[in-house]
C-alpha cells in the first residue's frame, strides 16, 4: 500500500511538472513577441498599448502533430491583402491533423514576391480563421510562424496556443495577407492571441524608407532628353514581366533626377502613337513609386505627377468599367473597382504628406497605376473577381449627367 502511494505521488509529481514547464514556454514565446512589439521603432503598437495585448490561456491540448504533404509544381496566385491590394504566394504543402477529436487539413503558404531575404525565404506561412474569428479573436484571422526546418520527417507540430494577430489588428499602414477560406478551421481555437480592443494606431508612411534611384535606373532615365519618350515594358517579354511584376520602393522626394524622370514619363504616355490616361514608372523600367494620371476630374483634365501614392481607404460602393495597359498588348477588359478611394502621397515641394478624395474614373486611373506600384497587372483583379460573389445596387437608383456633358 504504502509502495502503491509513492507511485501515486511521482505520477502526479510529473504531470504538473509537464504542465509548467509548457505553461512557461507560452509565457516565454509571448514575452518574447511583447518584447520584439516594443522594440519596434515607428511599429505597429503604441508602447502604452501594449497592455490591451490578451491571450487564451496555455492549453495543451491545443498543440497537435501534423502530417506534411509536399505540394509540387504549384502555381502561384496573388492573396488579397488588407488594403485592397494582394501578395504573391503559392501552396507549399498540406497539413492533416487531429484537434480535440476532429479531422483537419490546412494549406501552408510560401511567399514567393521576388528579393526576400534569407532570413524571410526560411519561413512559412500558416493562416487560420475559425469560429472564435471576429468574436474572441481578431476578425480578419490569425497567423502561426513555421520555419522550414520545424518540419521534420514529413511532421510539424502545430501549436494554436502561439497564433497571434496581425500588425492590422493594431495599426492601420500595413498589408496583411487575409487568410483565404481554405484555411478555415469549424471550430473553437480558444487559445493564442485574443481580440485586440486597445487605440488602433495611424501609422504614418515612413520617409526614411523612402530610395534614390539606382546606377541602373539612372542610365535609364539620362540615356535620353527629358522629353523624350521611353520604351514601355511589355507582358508577353519575359524580362519586362519581372519588373512589371517587381514590388516598387518609395523614392526619396528630393533626388536629382525625378523632374527628368517625370516628364520622359509624361512624353511617353502623350505619344500620340499609344496614348493612355495613366503611366507607372514600373512600366517604363523604373521600380519607384511615381506615376501619371490624367484628372478627368478636374478642369481641362490635366496630367499630374504623383510621388509614393498610396491608397489609404478604399469605399465599399464598387463600379465596373473597361480598362486596358500599355504594358499589355491588344486586351481590354470589363474591370470592378471601387467608386472612391482617398489617395495619400508626397507634396514634392514640402516633402510632406498630402491626402485626396478621389472618385469615379479618375479614381479608376488611380487605382490601375497604384496597382502597378505593387506588381499588380489588371487581369490578377479580373481573376480575383470571378472568385468573388457581388451584388448588383440597381433598385430605386439611377445616375444622371446633364445634356451636352462630356462623359470620361
Ligand atoms: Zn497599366
Amino acid at each position: 500500500m504504502k509502495q502503491f502511494f509513492i507511485i501515486f505521488f511521482v505520477i502526479i509529481g510529473l504531470q504538473t511538472g509537464f504542465a509548467q514547464n509548457y505553461n512557461q514556454e507560452i509565457e516565454n514565446f509571448r514575452q518574447q513577441q511583447f518584447q520584439s512589439l516594443s522594440q519596434e521603432a515607428n511599429g505597429p503598437i503604441a508602447v502604452q498599448n501594449l497592455t490591451f495585448l490578451q491571450y487564451f490561456e496555455a492549453d495543451e491540448t491545443f498543440k497537435v502533430m501534423a502530417d506534411v504533404e509536399y505540394l509540387l509544381n504549384e502555381p502561384t496566385f496573388r492573396m488579397p491583402t488588407s488594403d485592397g491590394t494582394s501578395k504573391e504566394f503559392k501552396r507549399y504543402g498540406l497539413l492533416t491533423f487531429t484537434l480535440k477529436g476532429q479531422k483537419f487539413t490546412l494549406p501552408l503558404y510560401e511567399n514567393v514576391s521576388r528579393f526576400q531575404s534569407s532570413v524571410q525565404s526560411s519561413y512559412l506561412f500558416l493562416p487560420i480563421l475559425d469560429r472564435t474569428t471576429g468574436e474572441s479573436t481578431y476578425e480578419s484571422g490569425r497567423y502561426i510562424d513555421v520555419k522550414k526546418q520545424d518540419i521534420k520527417d514529413g511532421k510539424l507540430i502545430v501549436d494554436f496556443n502561439k497564433a497571434y494577430n496581425p500588425y492590422c489588428a493594431y495599426s492601420s499602414g500595413y498589408r496583411c495577407p487575409q487568410p483565404p477560406k481554405a484555411n478555415y478551421l469549424d471550430i473553437d481555437i480558444a487559445a493564442g492571441e485574443k481580440k485586440y480592443t486597445g487605440p488602433k494606431n495611424q501609422r504614418e508612411q515612413d520617409s526614411n524608407m523612402a530610395k534614390n534611384f539606382t546606377e541602373k535606373e539612372k542610365k535609364l532615365i539620362t540615356a535620353g532628353s527629358p522629353t523624350e519618350k521611353m520604351y514601355v515594358l511589355q507582358t508577353p517579354i519575359e524580362k519586362d514581366s519581372l519588373i512589371l511584376r517587381t514590388q516598387s520602393d518609395d523614392i526619396k522626394y528630393d533626388d536629382a533626377l525625378l523632374t527628368a524622370l517625370s516628364t520622359r514619363m509624361l512624353a511617353t504616355v502623350q505619344d500620340p502613337a499609344h496614348p493612355g490616361v495613366g503611366i507607372a514608372a514600373p512600366q517604363v523600367g523604373i521600380n519607384k513609386n511615381l506615376i501619371w494620371v490624367q484628372r478627368f476630374d478636374k478642369p481641362n483634365q490635366p496630367f499630374e505627377f504623383y510621388v509614393n501614392p498610396k491608397i489609404i481607404w478604399r469605399s465599399q460602393l464598387l463600379r465596373q468599367g473597361a480598362e486596358g495597359c500599355l504594358s499589355i498588348p491588344d486586351r481590354k477588359e470589363d474591370v470592378i473597382r471601387n467608386y472612391s478611394i482617398k489617395l495619400q502621397y508626397i507634396d514634392r515641394k514640402t516633402g510632406k504628406h498630402t491626402e485626396e478624395l478621389i472618385e469615379g474614373f479618375t479614381a479608376v486611373i488611380f487605382q490601375h497605376e497604384v496597382d502597378h506600384l505593387y506588381g499588380i497587372l489588371y487581369p490578377d483583379r479580373l481573376e480575383e473577381q470571378a472568385a468573388k460573389e457581388m451584388v448588383p445596387l440597381h433598385e430605386n437608383m439611377q445616375f444622371f449627367i446633364g445634356k451636352g456633358t462630356i462623359v470620361p
